[in-house]
């Protein structure tokens, strides 16, 4: 794929979605980590519903550490692999106090060396809470990366360094939500969306879903909004806000 073709993807994803926010709902740094770490293998939706009632009781590592892991599990249970993501969401609040003074480290090093915090969950929270312009490449937008031949690749790692080398510079801050967003919604991984994609024109899969032509505007509305906001994050955080590799 061409650099103009991928710059006009990401001039019309930015068009129909201008300010994409990850899905999951959190108010502060460290509630987005634990958010994150509960999301591995499991959908945003489950992961919103068991810390809707978690975070209101702990949403600190003293508090968690408090409420102890038994505790934890009651309020997770109905998320995957709960068992070990409690013990590991508990350990990672003991780090954070043991070593970063109760925060969220901002740097992919110490963020990596928490437990349960693997790179892609280390580019959400940078993305997402600290701005930076990290690239999480979650099953949607692996598929999507390779499926339209954006920057293909055959593991994460490299599809992350594909679309750092070839994104440009002005969508890299927003761009991993767009393409999660697109694969999780458009560019779906049984049947894609083609006859309603934005990008349909541009896309290189030989095998489109048939259908009426894709629509001449954008279609903003096919990213739903989170709906909690962020208001306890800094702006600066906020401005950063953007979604994970389940
Ligand atoms: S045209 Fe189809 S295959 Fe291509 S990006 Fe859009 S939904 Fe995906």
């Amino acid at each position: 794929m061409n650099a103009q073709k991928r710059f006009e993807i990401f001039r019309r994803l930015r068009e129909a979605n201008p300010d994409p926010r990850s899905e999951l709902v959190y108010a502060t740094p460290f509630e987005l980590l634990v958010a994150v770490v509960l999301s591995a293998q499991a959908t945003d939706k489950s992961v919103n519903l068991a810390t809707a009632k978690l975070f209101p009781v702990a949403n600190t590592p003293r508090a968690l550490l408090d409420l102890g892991q038994q505790r934890l599990e009651e309020y997770i249970k109905t998320i995957g692999l709960y068992r070990a993501k409690a013990k590991n969401v508990i350990a990672l609040c003991a780090d954070l106090l043991a070593k970063h003074d109760g925060q969220v480290p901002r740097d992919r090093e110490s963020l990596e060396a928490l437990p349960g915090v693997g790179r892609k969950t280390a580019n959400v929270v940078l993305n997402v809470a600290f701005g930076e312009p990290t690239i999480a490449v979650d099953t949607h937008l692996f598929r999507l990366a390779n499926r339209i031949n954006l920057a293909p690749g055959k593991d994460v790692l490299k599809v992350e360094q594909q679309l750092l080398k070839f994104v440009p510079t002005e969508f890299l801050q927003h761009a991993h939500h767009w393409l999660i967003l697109h694969g999780r919604y458009v560019c779906k991984a049984q049947k894609p969306d083609c006859p309603r994609c934005v990008i349909a024109d541009l896309c290189e899969y030989r095998h489109k879903t048939p259908g009426e032509s894709a629509p001449a505007q954008p279609r903003a509305s096919m990213h739903p909004r989170p709906a909690r906001k962020t208001e306890a994050i800094a702006p600066s955080h906020r401005r950063g806000r953007v979604a994970r590799p389940t």
